[in-house]
């Protein structure tokens, strides 16, 4: 049999050792030396995709923080005196929330690139309650006749006009956060499902043009309160926590991915997460899927675009989410998803 590495050394020393018995010591130290470099070998070498991927986090967090020099700081930003904000009945005060965000983040650098559904490690979130066609078909009885069909092909979009201040094309990000005046109100789509409603008609839409297609789409988390961003961190202390990271440990890496107040689409209600019943995780994994692939071709004819494209990070700041949606309108989204431009880009040329 093959005898170990080790067991070559610990035999070699030996005989050195009777050979020499003067230079015992020497040996001692100097083969308890060689052990020491080769367990420290064996022990990356064995856990080689373990330091690949705490490598490749490292190197993620030095290429985000060069970047994030010529950003403008987040707490700055989310400390604006916002006014309260109309959202249908209900108002929300950013001004409260931010506050305590600020708390949270501990150097903005850290929060760049993070995504707000993914952890630090890009494992994806847990999807939550999800919802299918025949989900809102059955909650709230729409007529899945009425929405069929509405599938807006547009081929010349060379002319179109856009104006600044269409409420659907608000740019939301960690350096624009929803503007003070901004004002919306919600609808449900399901019982317990909301988004603003002046997109119901365009999603659902959506939906049933999947379905035509063969494709099953399935909608999870639209819109979210603030109250549930502050319980989703958290929520994710708690989780660091039970892995074993002291309090400030767990509270800091749950603020490299919490989601900035006033800084998600989320919020507003104009974003959301799209899955499929055959595929239910928010993975990279999801673009390849036929789901995937329908949506980034079909999305805009419906007045969504795929947020948070692949290679385009560097101006979304944002990792690819192909399961992220945003509305922008038929004529916006058909612009920018033929000329693979993001929301930032599109805006900035206007
Ligand atoms: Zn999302």
């Amino acid at each position: 049999m093959e005898r170990t590495f080790q067991e070559k050394i610990h035999i070699l020393e030996k005989q050195h050792i009777q050979k020499h018995p003067y230079f015992k010591l020497f040996y001692k130290i100097w083969y308890g030396f060689v052990k020491i470099i080769y367990t420290i070998w064996k022990y990356f070498y064995d856990n080689t995709k373990r330091f690949a991927s705490i490598g490749a986090v490292l190197l993620f967090f030095c290429v985000s923080s060069s970047f994030a020099s010529v950003s403008l700081p987040l707490g700055e930003e989310v400390s604006a005196d916002l006014e309260p904000m109309d959202v249908g009945d209900s108002i929300v005060d950013y001004t409260e929330e931010a506050g305590q965000y600020d708390d949270y983040i501990l150097d903005d650098s850290d929060v760049e690139y993070m995504d707000d559904e993914m952890d630090a490690l890009g494992n994806e979130e847990e999807v939550g309650a999800t919802y299918s066609l025949d989900d809102i078909l059955q909650e709230l009885k729409y007529d899945l006749e009425d929405h069929a069909g509405k599938r807006n092909v547009i081929e010349d979009y060379s002319d179109f006009k856009f104006d600044k201040n269409d409420w659907r094309l608000v740019l939301i990000n960690k350096q624009h956060a929803i503007p003070e005046d901004y004002t919306f109100s919600l609808g449900y789509i399901t019982d317990s499902m909301q988004c603003d409603e002046r997109i119901i008609d365009d999603l659902l839409s959506m939906l049933a043009g999947a379905r035509q297609d063969g494709v099953n789409l399935i909608v999870c988390s639209p819109y979210r309160d603030t109250e549930r961003q502050i319980m989703l961190f958290n929520r994710k202390i708690t989780a660091y926590m039970s892995r074993g990271m002291s309090y400030l440990e767990a509270y800091r890496k749950a603020s490299l991915t919490v989601t900035v107040p006033g800084a998600s689409e989320h919020q507003v209600g104009l974003a959301m997460d799209i899955i499929t019943d055959t595929y239910t995780s928010l993975d990279t994994g999801f673009a390849d899927t036929i789901a995937g692939k329908w949506l980034k071709e079909h999305s805009c004819e419906y007045g969504f675009i795929l947020r948070y494209p692949l290679g385009k990070e560097y101006v979304t700041g944002i990792q690819f989410e192909p399961w992220h949606f945003r509305y922008v309108g038929v004529e916006a989204a058909t612009v920018i998803m033929k000329n693979d431009l993001t929301l930032e880009e599109f805006v900035d040329g206007l």
